[in-house]
């Protein structure tokens, strides 16, 4: 299944769509941003740890800190044996930089690991979050943070606790892209921004993985890929949603016995601007942004891949940034962040919002009731 997703994030960027029109934003604030490292000692490089070697690991994350400049790969924490072995012989791991998921608290010991990235299920970011902040760890945790609000707290207080940072996998506030088309809304290129649609998701294989089991995603496509839109709505409108409305839909009950198989849902803000979103395991090709201001319309076709984003503006004017690896980028700034002791854009507490949001969206859907958040 992870194959089968990530061929179709990749596929999809090769069916990019051309498109639309508008403009601004008012006095927005409250969520920081901040994207461009500003590392002093450039040739400081931190040791991450990756903690679960599935799809992502191997092949976005390990990759991308070969790419990196302020990280190197210098530890793992895997369940599997052959896999620890693999990647001692890939890339040089030494014996004393390889933990299971029990024996990660002796990282403690380790001076080499910095940073330990949690690239396991939803379910177990708090549990590895936590056991990495007591080894005294800064953490880089994937999206979402959690599944539940409660755990998020746990791990923003264990991370404080252990003075040290706690970041949330948010690669497109990174990937330059979504940053040009912020650029373009608050500057009112197009006047002010009042809309936005978002919409990411793709058809889900494997019925046995963990991404359909409650337990352990937390939902479904919500958790995974809708909360790119919500992410990519809370981005341009630059605050966080003040209610949520939500409908899931469901036409194969067998496979998403657990899980919804669609949502839209719908967001408001305060400074008045909306956001309609689409998330589903169902069919592919959602995968897309777009803001729709008093003149114009400006978006990404695709948004949400690794690579091959587009950008479109109405005015026929091209929408354009530089292809990044969006991992090394993120990484490097989280390196930047704990060498230049500057706070990340992408803390716990957004992590924590978020989840608070995703589960605003799941009562929502439930009760068919719009749900306030203060
Ligand atoms: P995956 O299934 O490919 O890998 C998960 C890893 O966790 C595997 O190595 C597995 O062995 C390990 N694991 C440990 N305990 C487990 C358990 N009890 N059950 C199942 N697996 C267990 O998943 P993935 O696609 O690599 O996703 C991992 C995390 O990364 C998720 O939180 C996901 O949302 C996130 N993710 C983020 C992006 C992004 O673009 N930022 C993309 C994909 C996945």
């Amino acid at each position: 299944m992870s194959t089968s997703r990530r061929d179709f994030v990749r596929m999809s960027a090769l069916a990019a769509v051309g498109a639309p029109l508008i403009r601004p934003l008012g006095s927005v604030p409250s969520i920081a941003h901040r994207a461009t490292p500003t590392t002093s000692r450039q040739e400081k490089k931190l040791g991450f740890a990756l903690v679960g070697l599935g799809s992502l690991s191997t092949n976005q994350i390990a990759p991308a800190l070969q790419k990196t400049k302020h990280c190197r790969l210098a530890g793992i924490v895997t369940g599997t044996p052959a896999k620890a072995q693999k990647w001692k012989a890939q890339y040089g791991i030494p014996d004393r930089s390889i933990y299971n998921y029990d024996t990660m608290g002796r990282m403690a010991d380790n001076a080499d690991i910095d940073v330990v990235y949690v690239v396991t299920p939803n379910a177990l970011h708090a549990r590895d979050t936590i056991k990495a902040a007591k080894a005294g760890k800064h953490v880089l945790c994937e999206k979402p943070m959690e599944v539940s609000t409660a755990r998020c707290q746990e791990m923003v207080a264990a991370v404080k606790g252990a003075g040290r940072q706690l970041a949330i996998g948010y690669r497109c506030r990174f990937e330059p892209h979504h940053l040009e088309m912020l650029r373009v809304a608050k500057a009112k290129e197009f006047g002010d921004v009042r809309l936005i649609e978002s919409s990411f998701g793709f058809s889900i294989g494997d019925p046995t993985q963990w991404r359909l089991n409650r337990a352990l995603a937390g939902g479904g496509p919500l958790m995974d890929v809708g909360i790119y839109s919500l992410q990519s709505a809370e981005m341009i409108a630059g605050q966080y949603p003040i209610a949520v409305s939500a409908m899931t839909t469901k036409t194969d009950p067998v496979k998403f016995k657990d899980v919804e198989e669609s949502m839209t849902f719908e967001l408001k803000f305060a400074n008045g601007i909306s956001a309609s979103c689409t998330t589903t395991y169902k069919v592919n090709g959602f995968n897309r942004t777009t803001a729709y201001a008093d003149r114009g319309t400006f978006g990404l076709t695709p948004a949400f891949n690794y690579d091959g984003i587009k950008g479109w503006r109405s005015d026929q004017t091209a929408l354009e940034a530089p292809e990044v690896d969006q991992f090394a980028t993120e990484m490097d700034d989280f390196a930047d962040c704990i060498i230049n002791n500057r706070p990340t854009s992408v803390p716990g507490e957004m992590g924590l919002r978020d989840v608070r949001t995703l589960m605003a969206l799941y009562e929502a859907a439930r009760t068919g009731r719009t749900v306030e958040l203060v």
